[in-house]
């Protein structure tokens, strides 16, 4: 189905890291905007206002915590208010915790089930029925390699990234000839604010300095021992945003320097 307009996109996490370059890509491509994370509201505003200025696209933010049900309701009437309903849910918001199992504290994985897996299915399940409505619709999961594949010590996010990818799949076999995909993209490493404690913690430990600990962290998964860039994760959301790409559903994608290739 050929869209009149540019249908508006949500994107959860969108003030840092992956979900900010995603926002400025689909903004750039001409898309209104809802940003969203926890930041404060003169830090929203001011992003909401670069926005406008360097895109020229409706923009609006929230700062709702998603780690509850009412949280998403919250984001959910604040970006119908500001664009109406969106017509491209991009569930990105994530966070990580790394702990032995045996030690894994219970609070961190109700947080990491809760962002990382909760909120999608709840957002998700609220906004299909405006989906349906307008027989189209773009849902993009921000899953992981954790999502296909392990390693110790991350417990909950492994449990909620492949959790992600089973929800990403019901939710296009329900939405078939629809006019609505689901996808799952599973980044290996992007140079965010996310990893940075994981490189620090190397370089503490293994007493190195901190270039030879993220070589040391990207080396020990990747065959190719570089970094994706934020950007290149905006640009495949844009894609599967995209006519041409009505065809895929279910996929769960990486892109991770063939770390799920050995
Ligand atoms: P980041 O820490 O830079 O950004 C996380 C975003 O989520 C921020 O905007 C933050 O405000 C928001 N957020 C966190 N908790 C929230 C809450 N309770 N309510 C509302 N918003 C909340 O992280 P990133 O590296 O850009 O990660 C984005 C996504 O990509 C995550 O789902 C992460 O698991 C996934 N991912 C990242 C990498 C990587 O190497 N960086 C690799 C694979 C997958």
């Amino acid at each position: 189905m050929q869209r009149e307009q540019q249908q508006p996109v949500l994107i959860t996490g969108s003030t840092s890291g992956i979900g900010l370059a995603i926002a400025r890509t689909m903004a750039r491509a001409g898309y209104p905007v809802m940003l969203h994370g926890l930041a404060t509201s003169d830090q929203g505003e001011d992003l909401r206002r670069q926005f406008r200025a360097d895109y020229k696209v409706d923009c609006g933010f929230s700062s709702a915590d998603i780690s509850s049900e009412a949280g998403c309701a919250q984001l959910l009437a604040e970006t119908r208010e500001v664009l109406g309903n969106p017509g491209i849910l991009v569930n990105n918001a994530g966070v990580q915790y790394t702990a032995e199992t045996q030690d894994f504290p219970a609070e961190q994985w109700h947080t990491i089930l809760s962002i990382n897996l909760s909120a999608a299915f709840f957002l998700t399940r609220d906004l299909l029925p405006s989906m349906r409505a307008g027989n189209w619709g773009r849902i993009v999961n921000i899953s992981s390699v954790h999502g296909l594949v392990a390693s110790e010590q991350k417990a909950a996010y492994c449990a909620a990234k492949h959790g992600l990818i089973g929800l990403t799949k019901v939710v296009a076999l329900e939405n078939a000839n629809r006019g609505i995909t689901a996808n799952a993209i599973c980044p290996g490493w992007v140079e965010t604010p996310l990893i940075q404690p994981q490189i620090e913690s190397i370089a503490r430990e293994e007493n190195i300095d901190i270039e030879s600990a993220r070589c040391r962290l990207i080396g020990a998964k990747q065959p190719l021992s570089q970094t994706s860039k934020p950007e290149a994760i905006g640009e495949l959301v844009l894609y599967l945003c995209g006519d041409f790409a009505s065809t895929i559903t279910g996929a769960a994608l990486p892109v991770d320097g063939g770390w799920t290739a050995q």
